[in-house]
C-alpha cells in the first residue's frame, strides 16, 4: 500500500491518495480548486481509477470538495453512520460551513459502520471511531505498514483536533486519543500538517499527555 499526500493548493487540509490493487482517497479538502486537485491527483494515477473516496469527518474544510471529486473521479462517497447524515441535508452549522462563508452542497453519501473493513486489493484499512473532534469522526488503519490515517482527530508532534465546535466533546476525544495510543502506529497520516514515517505512536503518546493535561481539573 501506497499512501500520497495530495495538498490543495487553495486550503490547508491534507487529502490522501491510497494506492494498492484499488485505489482510494481520503478526504477532499475545501474545493476552492478541483480541477488542480483532480491535476494533482494524476501524477500518481488516473483519477477514474479512484472508485471510492472516505470523508474522515464532516467538516468543510474536508468534505468542501467531495461533490466535485467524486464527479471527477466518478468515485462513491463514504462517511460514518453519525456524518453521513449532516452531510445529506448539507448541515451548514455542524459542517463548520456557515462559521468559514462557505455553502456546502447536499452530498450523496453511504455510509460505513465502526469496525467495518475497507478492502483494497490485498490490504484492508479498519475503520476506528474516535469521537471528540466530531461526533463520528474516524481514523483508517492498515496493519501491514502500520499506517493511520487520522483525520483531525491527533496531529504530528503532539497535537490533537479541537473539540469546542459543534459535536465536538472533550471527554471523548481523550478517550479517543488514549485508544490509539494502544495501537502499534508507524505512519501517521493527518488531516493537516505534516506527516510522520517511522515511530508515529510517539507523536500519538505525545498528543495523549498534551490532552489528558485538560482532564485534571
Ligand atoms: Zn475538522
Amino acid at each position: 500500500m501506497e499512501v500520497r499526500l495530495i495538498a490543495d493548493p487553495g486550503y490547508d487540509a491534507n487529502m490522501y491518495l491510497v494506492m494498492s490493487r484499488t485505489s482510494i482517497l481520503i478526504d477532499t479538502g475545501t474545493g476552492l480548486s478541483p480541477e488542480e486537485c483532480v491535476n494533482a491527483l494524476s501524477e500518481f494515477i488516473d483519477p477514474k481509477d479512484i472508485d471510492r473516496i472516505i470523508l474522515t469527518h464532516r467538516h468543510i474544510d474536508h468534505v468542501g470538495g467531495a461533490k466535485a471529486l467524486s464527479e471527477a473521479c466518478d468515485a462513491t462517497l463514504y462517511a460514518s453512520e453519525d456524518e453521513a447524515p449532516s452531510l445529506r441535508s448539507a448541515d451548514q452549522v455542524t459542517t463548520a460551513a456557515r462559521m468559514f462563508g462557505k455553502e456546502l452542497d447536499k452530498l450523496e453519501v453511504e455510509s460505513i459502520g465502526y469496525g467495518d473493513v475497507i478492502e483494497i486489493g490485498t490490504e484492508e484499512l479498519r475503520v476506528i471511531h474516535t469521537p471528540g473532534h466530531t461526533k463520528g469522526s474516524i481514523c483508517l488503519y492498515e496493519e501491514g505498514t502500520k499506517s493511520l490515517l487520522c483525520g483531525d482527530t491527533v496531529f504530528a508532534y503532539g497535537g490533537v483536533g479541537r473539540w469546542d465546535f459543534p459535536t465536538g466533546n472533550l471527554q471523548e476525544l481523550v478517550r479517543s486519543v488514549k485508544s490509539l495510543t494502544e495501537i502499534p502506529v508507524e505512519n501517521l497520516y493527518p488531516g493537516h500538517g505534516p506527516v510522520v514515517q517511522g515511530n508515529a505512536h510517539k507523536h500519538i503518546q505525545a498528543s495523549y499527555r498534551s490532552i489528558k493535561v485538560y482532564t485534571l481539573v
